[in-house]
């Protein structure tokens, strides 16, 4: 598929407060895509957020909320700061233009417009749109298992950690590392070591895989799951489940001093989240957790004893 055929059957959002307009752009764009509209600045913002357009065609001029301002308040959300923004207008000053172009527009039609340049031009924003996602995507995905990297966790816990000061609720997490995965990998060789990876983070997300749960490799052979909004109960189910899950994939490790397959060892911590902390002191906590189940025989998962 190429960058052109990504830029189909994207989902666009028209925002103009007269119809006339909104009806000559959709019957423009319906063909390639999937056009949603607003008659106004706060509705356009409530369709933003809950549909997640790929691209906004706005109205520079409307009454209540105008162009610029729904345009200055998509950029402060961080959940819609990315999605582009075309400005439709039949002002044709260049301050006008200058004016959208700083609101954080990326680019500018002015009316009465020409629909196959607007066709093109919204094809071309949906293309680059596709392709940052597409970058985006990359630098958040470990290569070689898929799951998500360690940057991309660091991201996740920075937001739920504050999610969970705000709604006072508990966050756990989990600090995974494979048994004898050295002595695998001098066994076996590496490449039937990277597969054994991908086939144990494929098993333990199955075991952690409800939204706002998340399964990183952190590095290595390690990984870490972390379960906003859970506790030391469902912190413990998540972990015998892992437990469970890898000794069912019954890899076969001939190297391990734990017995005749691979096994994982964890940590498992769970606190309350206050605004005034920050999430070292967890992760802290779950590593020295995943240290004691390695001395204490592997295999296995262990909790603080308050928990
Ligand atoms: P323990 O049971 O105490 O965790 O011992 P271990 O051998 O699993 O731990 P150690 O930290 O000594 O070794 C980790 C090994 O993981 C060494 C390294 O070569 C291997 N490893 C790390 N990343 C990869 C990878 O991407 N692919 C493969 N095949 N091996 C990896
Ligand atoms: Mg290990
Ligand atoms: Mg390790």
């Amino acid at each position: 598929m190429s960058w052109s055929d990504l830029a189909m059957n994207g989902r666009i959002l028209i925002v103009d407060d007269a119809m006339e307009n909104i009806q000559i752009l959709h019957h423009a764009l319906r063909d390639e895509h999937d056009v949603l509209f607003a008659l106004g600045g706060e509705k356009a913002l409530q369709i933003a957020h809950n549909q997640m357009p790929d691209l906004i065609l706005l109205d520079a001029v409307m009454p209540g909320m105008d162009g610029y301002e729904v345009c200055s308040a998509l950029r402060s959300s961080a959940a819609v700061r990315d999605i582009p923004v075309i400005f439709v207008t039949a002002l044709t000053h260049p301050e006008d233009e200058t004016r959208a172009l700083e609101a954080g527009a990326v680019d500018f039609i002015s009316k009465p417009f020409n629909v196959a340049v607007v066709r093109a031009r919204v094809r071309t924003q949906l293309t680059i749109k596709r392709q940052a996602d597409a970058m985006r995507e990359l630098t958040l995905t470990d290569a070689l298992t898929g799951v998500a990297n360690r940057r991309s966790f660091n991201e996740t816990m920075e937001n739920e950690w504050r999610r969970c000061a705000r709604s006072n609720t508990t966050m756990a997490l989990i600090m995974i590392d494979i048994d004898h995965f050295k002595n695998y990998n001098d066994a076996y060789g590496h490449q039937a070591g990277d597969v054994c990876l991908q086939q144990v983070s494929a098993a333990m997300k199955r075991c952690a895989g409800r939204p706002p749960d998340m399964l990183a490799r952190y590095g290595g052979e390690e990984f870490i799951i972390l379960l906003p909004q859970v506790g030391v109960d469902g912190a413990e189910v998540v972990a015998q489940r892992i437990l469970d899950e890898v000794r069912l994939l019954k890899i076969p490790h001939k190297a391990s001093s734990v017995g005749p397959e691979v096994t994982v060892s964890m940590g498992v911590s769970t606190v309350q989240p206050t605004e005034e902390s920050d999430s070292s002191s967890l992760i802290r906590s779950a590593d020295a957790l995943l240290y004691r189940a390695k001395e204490t025989g592997r295999n296995r998962y262990c909790m603080s004893p308050g928990d």
